[in-house]
C-alpha cells in the first residue's frame, strides 16, 4: 500500500506526538512514497482507531461528550472553577500531546476528547487521561 509522504506529515499535525515517526518507521520509503505492508497498515489502523481523519474522536463521540458536560454543567448551576483552578489545568493540557491552542480560533481543542478550552471552566469535567480532575 502506498501513501504520499506529504499526505502523512499533513495528517500528523493533528495527530498525537510521535505519530509520524511511528508511521515512517513502519515502512519503505520510495520515493515521495512510503510504502506499508497490509500487515503494518492494520497495525497503525488498530492503533489510532477511534480518531477520525483529522485526529479527533469520531463525531458521535464528540457530541456525547459534549451533551454529557452541558447537562453536567448545568445540573451544577452554571458554577465556574476558579481563575487558580483554570490556570492549573491549562497549564497541564499546555504541556499536554494533544493540546492544540490554536484550534477553534485560538479558543484551543483537546485532541483526545474534542472538547474546546471552555471544559478547564467546568467543575463537573475531567481530564480524559487523568492530567487534572474534577472540583465539584
Ligand atoms: S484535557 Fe487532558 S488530554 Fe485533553 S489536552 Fe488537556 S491534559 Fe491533554
Amino acid at each position: 500500500m502506498k501513501f504520499k509522504i506529504a499526505d502523512i506529515a499533513k495528517a500528523a499535525e493533528r495527530k498525537p506526538v510521535g505519530y509520524y515517526q511511528d508511521v515512517m518507521a513502519h515502512g519503505k520509503v520510495e520515493g515521495e512514497y512510503l510504502v506499508l505492508s497490509v500487515d503494518n497498515f492494520k497495525k497503525l489502523r488498530l492503533k489510532y482507531r477511534g480518531e477520525s481523519v483529522m485526529g479527533l474522536p469520531p463525531i458521535m463521540t464528540q457530541a456525547k461528550t459534549l451533551s454529557k458536560a452541558m447537562v453536567d454543567f448545568a445540573g451544577s448551576g452554571f458554577k465556574k472553577v476558579s481563575r487558580e483552578v483554570f490556570d492549573k489545568r491549562m497549564n497541564e493540557c499546555n504541556k499536554c500531546e494533544f493540546w492544540r491552542k490554536d484550534a477553534l480560533a485560538g479558543m484551543g481543542r483537546c485532541m483526545k476528547c474534542g472538547c474546546s478550552g471552555a471544559k478547564q471552566w467546568m467543575p463537573t469535567q475531567q481530564c480524559p487521561i487523568g492530567r487534572w480532575g474534577k472540583e465539584a
